[in-house]
């Protein structure tokens, strides 16, 4: 059966009514009679901003936040990009990082002091289990991991000193979800906040602020560029908390996304809308043909027949992106490398959400000797496949002939 995808993402729903998407993209933030008229901001590809007078410089120290300094702090090229994803996220305001990475560590840390608790999803992305688990161990911050498909388990694991739940739905990987809406409620009755990673699903398809979440993070490397040319980081949520992000950990620990990078984000920016109306409609056809193929043992997305929150999907999820995991039928590695050793069409690396479709297999993360029978044994036969913009019999061919090769 062909998957249902709903594949509108020319608006996005708000309170305020529907959100016009080409206005955001097109023009919100951009002042064009002041430099020259020019459709294309300028690169202000300055580190510093002078002031006529002491007390103009006085007021640019008082207000860093609302005003230009220095371009560790803000940068006018930088500021358009950040009104853009702020709009498209429904948010007050947006800080942008030089990685997606850095947006989480800088959410969370914002969040927490020595002696506090965490409460985190099982299968985050890497990194923001490496900034709990390990980092912020160090630093005297305890995290409690666990299956965020149960809304009963966060309030099983909230503790006295638990100050943060760290959400991503769906990941990126199988595609877990959360109910939002429900954490978010729990979360704020106890006054504990709330971040969320919103990658996979980008601002067009899912809005956590809507439902109540504090702060939204997403690696903007993938499909808010969605050029594979920038790595880049957003943090959305309310003036008054971003404030105090950019107080603390923006400032100090300075992981900025320079003007050239930001400008690069702009452009991309521009085709959001049409690039993930494609990628969902070419997504629906490849998940048709894998789940059908004989040689697939499962496949995982949030619109896969057979996942048990496809509920959660059509509640809180607009559309699809390109992300698709499967878990070929094979005993051995060496038959998943032959697979991804004869994709054609398919590049094979990490990261996802460009404009080519890529293929992820799960074994090279692992040595070449690790058992078939061991604990590492269903990821073993993960190859995820991030979908881009080629016509899609052009990659349901690729995946056919590197099927055949098994
Ligand atoms: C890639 C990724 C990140 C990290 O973003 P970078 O831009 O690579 O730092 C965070 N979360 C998810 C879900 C990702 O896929």
């Amino acid at each position: 059966m062909k998957p249902v995808i709903c594949a509108c993402v020319v608006s996005r729903p708000s309170p305020e009514g529907d959100v016009d998407l080409s206005y955001i993209l097109n023009h919100l933030g951009e002042d064009r009679e002041r430099y020259f008229g020019a459709v294309v901001p300028p690169i202000m590809q300055s580190s510093i901003f002078a002031f006529p007078t002491v007390e103009a410089m006085r007021a640019g120290f008082a207000d860093e936040y609302g005003g230009h300094l220095y371009t560790r702090g803000n940068n006018p090229t930088v500021a358009i990009l950040r009104k853009k994803v702020a709009a498209l996220e429904g948010a007050e305001d947006c800080l942008m990082f030089g990685s997606g990475a850095a947006a989480m560590a800088a959410g969370v840390i914002a969040c927490l002091a020595a002696g506090d608790h965490v409460v985190c999803v099982a299968k985050p992305y890497s990194w923001t289990r490496a900034l709990l688990r390990d980092l912020l161990a160090r630093l005297g911050v305890r995290t409690s991991f666990i299956d965020g498909t149960h809304e009963d388990n966060f309030a099983t694991a909230i503790e006295d000193r638990t100050r943060l739940i760290v959400l991503e739905s769906p990941n990126s990987m199988t595609f877990e979800q959360q109910d939002l809406a429900s954490v978010a409620q729990l979360a704020r009755a106890r006054g504990i906040r709330t971040i969320c990673d919103n990658s996979y699903a980008t601002p067009l398809n899912q809005s956590p602020i809507a439902l109540g979440i504090d702060l939204v993070v997403h690696s903007a490397t993938k499909y808010l560029n969605g050029h594979s040319d920038v790595v880049a980081g957003a943090l959305c949520g309310s003036e008054e908390l971003l404030r105090a992000v950019f107080k603390g950990p923006y400032m100090t620990l300075g992981a900025i996304l320079a003007p050239h990078d930001a400008w690069l984000m702009l452009r991309g920016l521009r085709t959001l809308t049409i690039r993930l109306r494609q990628i969902a409609t070419t997504t629906a056809e490849v998940l048709a043909f894998l789940q059908g193929h004989p040689l697939v043992r499962k496949v995982y997305s949030p619109h896969a027949d057979g996942n048990p929150q496809l509920a959660l999907t059509q509640a809180q999820l607009r559309g699809a992106s390109g992300l698709i995991t499967i878990e070929l039928d094979v005993d051995e590695v060496a038959a998943v490398e032959r697979f991804c050793n004869a994709l054609q069409r398919f590049l094979m690396t990490v990261s996802w959400g460009g404009y080519e479709s890529l293929a992820m297999p799960v074994c090279a993360v692992f040595p070449r000797t690790t058992p078939m029978s061991g604990a590492a044994t269903p990821s073993l036969r993960l190859v995820r496949l991030s979908i881009g913009l080629e016509e899609p019999d052009v990659l349901i061919a690729d995946l056919e002939q590197a099927l055949r090769k098994i």
